[in-house]
């Protein structure tokens, strides 16, 4: 599309709609990485490209952002890619099973499957689900997330009390929070 052209940014990872209902020009972020402009059938095309122009530092960080997220993926280490869902799910349930020993932490049930947009979450009927996502990431990312669903057990929300929890079980976890916001279930 021409209109991209004046854009310094790549023009396929940018997808505009016309939507009827829509009051006004917005940017959000999709699931697969790509930046969705939604602007009223009223508006033209001309109208979207002054506002990304005007957006464009917006635009730009959001769309390096995924590009690193996915290059950071790629190079994910082969080793720690279970070949098959099955080894995914055995390796998660494994892992939380020696965790939730070693932390004293009992829990109602446990489920691996895939999440669109989260590493796990703890409902309060006691289930802890997990991503299946995270036995790809770095090991020690890995036992972040289910150490921080399993605390959840314990504490709610994420108050000073569920930190002083988090890392008196697991003294590395707020570096190891501040890893995990470099990779993304969206893109992995
Ligand atoms: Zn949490």
């Amino acid at each position: 599309m021409e209109i991209f052209k004046t854009l310094p940014t790549s023009a396929e990872n940018i997808i505009l709609t016309k939507r009827k209902n829509s009051k006004g020009l917005t940017l959000s972020a999709r699931g697969d990485g790509k930046l969705c402009v939604s602007m009223p059938v009223r508006l033209s095309y001309r109208d979207a490209e002054a506002f990304l122009r005007k957006n464009a530092d917006r635009v730009n960080r959001y769309l390096d952002r995924v590009e690193e997220i996915k290059f950071r993926h790629k190079n994910l280490p082969k080793r720690d890619m279970p070949c098959s869902e099955r080894d995914g799910i055995e390796l998660i349930t494994a892992r939380l099973a020696q965790i939730a020993r070693e932390t004293g932490t009992t829990y109602n049930k446990i489920r691996v499957r895939e999440l669109k947009t989260k590493w796990g979450s703890y409902s309060s009927s006691g289930n802890v689900s997990l991503n299946i996502k995270i036995s790809r990431l770095p090991e020690e990312l890995m036992d972040y997330v289910i150490t921080h669903e399993l605390v959840h057990t314990r504490v709610r929300g994420h108050g000073e009390g569920f930190w002083r929890e988090m890392v008196r079980v697991m003294p590395e976890a707020t570096a190891l929070n501040r890893k995990l916001k470099a990779y993304s279930p969206e893109f992995l």
